[in-house]
């Protein structure tokens, strides 16, 4: 008989769906027994331990170098945190000692000093130092396999293409990984900003993760399906399921193909409106993606990601070589580079940020950046220096009025006269914008318009902080309504604002990648659209299929509607009108 299908429910961590059978990565517990060992054994034992410790520096020196060289530097640099952990001193004298204390067998006491770091990390209330956990297990693992003669398991020679099912995948996991036997993942633990996830990403391999018991719901064998994008696992589905999510996988194959046709053609209009299409990248690797997907520059940079994964702060040298390196890539088209935008459910743990009782409304962004500017001069100064390789432009986080507009351009203009000072090349004319994504911000937009270059709408946090509903809690999820017309008229009034002060308005929220609001935010006037570059050609679909005055007419019409679920509905009727093959059922 066939098993019953059951429905899991995870954060989305790449895009896409996938349908395939489940392959379980076993949790590799090794069991090592206690040995007792004799007074005159120790220099033996150490020997070997010490022996175990420079056989897994030279592994861990492998897979770094056929990373780098592979998938390039920054996924190479957290082999360099593993190193790091094998040379902890403090680790390796504390086995010692307990050795020659307890004369038991260097495996046994290893593996109780790896349990002893592993529990006591899991105990910190801090996502940094959690994340860490994978680290210090995955290094602890090799050691103690190169202690007792095992071998460590490799996802490179799989039979045929399956799903990865685990509890969570390590670096070592993730390096050996192939895109052509690993069409997908699903993991029990792990956030979006865990390195599973944005390896999934740049891997473009469909992937759910903090899914909490997947491992204990799926056996070897299962038929899986992936939806990347909702963040929903299917354990065994039912012929009705199975053919749903067939026809969309096979919607979007087909969709994708048609429109893999238009990355070399203009996003306008019937009539001959042009509006940019841009991409949001959170890693340089990102760039290829964005140049596949035929995107015109880059219209958001999160810079956050950079700052994690790492030992302390980044440098301005870092951070210049990376800002440069996209700035080059993503040429002739611009790059707008959002400065650090820490808090909400952005945490660095290297920074010393007390944890708060409303973090989306708390020391965050550009806030946090005006209180520390020395962090933010050190960005401003590697983007402005970066400037001379691209076209680059800045945009500042959470700004709520125009006080904070000019206290950080302040601070860029102390940036800029020191380079000037130092005759370092940078570009004078670099555009300034200001993302807009607190009410008050777009409330008096009128005002910023006159002293910022462009705008772009965070429509994320917008609206969270409009209707008072947080982004990230579940419960009130079906409050988040980026169609509500509370929001739509603070969007277009941005949008009115920026046009009578001659600024160019664009959007990097989710918002602008859904295809019936982007006919929406057509016709409310919107100059870009910025998105994940996987759907930058179905919104390109859209604009192509539309004159400006059938986009203005669905705006008209939508912002005459009470409900967000009118214009829900009538959106995604003329959506169905207009591009029938991207409508939704
Ligand atoms: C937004 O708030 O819409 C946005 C693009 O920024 P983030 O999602 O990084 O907060
Ligand atoms: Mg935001």
């Amino acid at each position: 008989m066939s098993k019953d299908q059951s429905t899991l429910k995870g954060i989305p961590a790449s895009p896409g769906i996938i349908i395939g059978e489940a392959y379980l990565l076993d949790s590799e517990e090794i069991s090592v027994r206690r040995r007792p060992i004799k007074i005159g054994d120790i220099p033996k034992e150490i020997a070997r331990f010490k022996k175990a410790l420079a056989k897994t520096k030279e592994d861990i020196l492998k897979i770094k170098e056929k990373i780098s060289e592979e998938m390039g530097a920054q996924h190479g640099e957290i082999f360099s945190a593993h190193l790091l952990v094998l040379e902890d001193i403090m680790v390796i004298e504390e086995v010692i000692q307990r050795m020659k204390r307890e004369k038991a067998c260097v495996e046994f006491i290893f593996l109780d000093v790896l349990k002893k770091y592993v529990h006591a990390f899991s105990k910190m209330d801090d996502e940094y130092l959690k994340e860490r956990i994978s680290d210090i297990t995955d290094v602890g693992k090799r050691i103690l396999k190169n202690l007792i003669g095992a071998k460590t398991r490799t996802l490179s020679n799989l039979p045929k293409p399956v799903v990865i099912v685990a509890y969570d995948l390590s670096p070592s996991d993730t390096a050996t990984m192939h895109k052509k036997n690993v069409i997908g993942f699903a993991t029990d633990i792990g956030g979006r900003t865990s390195h599973t996830a944005i390896m999934a990403k740049s891997l473009e391999i469909p992937a759910v993760v903090g899914l909490e018991e997947v491992t204990a719901n799926v056996t070897n064998g299962d038929t899986l399906i992936i939806d990347g994008t909702h963040g929903v696992v299917v354990v065994n589905p039912d012929k009705a399921t199975l053919r749903q999510y067939e026809s969309q996988k096979a919607r979007y194959q087909s969709i994708e193909k048609g429109l893999a046709s238009l990355k070399n053609l203009p996003s306008e209009t019937k009539d001959g409106h042009r509006v940019v299409l841009a991409a949001n990248i959170e890693l340089p690797e990102e760039v290829p993606s964005v140049v596949l997907h035929g995107a015109e520059g880059i219209g958001l940079y999160r810079t956050e990601y950079f700052y994690m994964n790492k030992e302390g702060l980044p440098t301005e040298e870092e951070q210049f070589q990376a800002y440069r390196l996209v700035a080059e890539k993503t040429a002739p088209h611009s790059t707008i580079i959002r400065t650090l935008d820490l808090g909400g459910d952005k945490f660095l743990s290297q920074l010393d940020v007390p944890r708060e009782m409303n973090p989306y409304l708390g020391w965050r962004a550009i806030r946090f950046c005006l209180a520390r500017p020395d962090i933010f001069t050190a960005q401003l100064r590697a983007i402005l220096r970066a400037s001379a390789y691209g076209t680059l432009k800045i945009m500042y986080p959470m700004i709520s009025g125009i006080d904070e507009l000019r206290q950080a351009n302040a601070i860029l203009d102390r940036v800029k006269e020191d380079l000037r000072k130092n005759k370092v090349a940078f570009a004078e004319n670099m555009e300034v914008g200001v993302m807009i994504e607190v009410p008050s911000a777009a409330l008096t937009s009128d005002l910023l318009a006159e002293e910022a270059d462009f705008f772009s709408i965070g429509t994320n946090d917008l609206i969270q902080y409009a209707l008072a509903v947080d982004r990230v809690n579940e419960k009130i999820a079906y409050l988040y309504e980026p169609a509500h017309p509370g929001v739509l008229r603070l969007i277009k009034s941005v949008i009115d604002n920026g046009h009578k002060n001659g600024i160019w308005v664009g959007m990097c929220g989710e918002m602008a990648s859904e295809p019936a609001l982007a006919l929406l935010l057509l016709g409310l006037g919107l100059d870009e659209f910025s998105m994940s570059p996987i759907v930058l050609p179905e919104i390109k679909k859209v604009i192509r299929a539309v004159t400006m005055k059938d986009a203005q007419d669905v705006a008209e019409r939508a912002l005459s509607l009470s409900t967000g679920k009118d214009v829900k509905m009538f959106v995604n009727r003329k959506l169905k009108q207009f591009v029938p093959e991207l409508a939704v059922e």
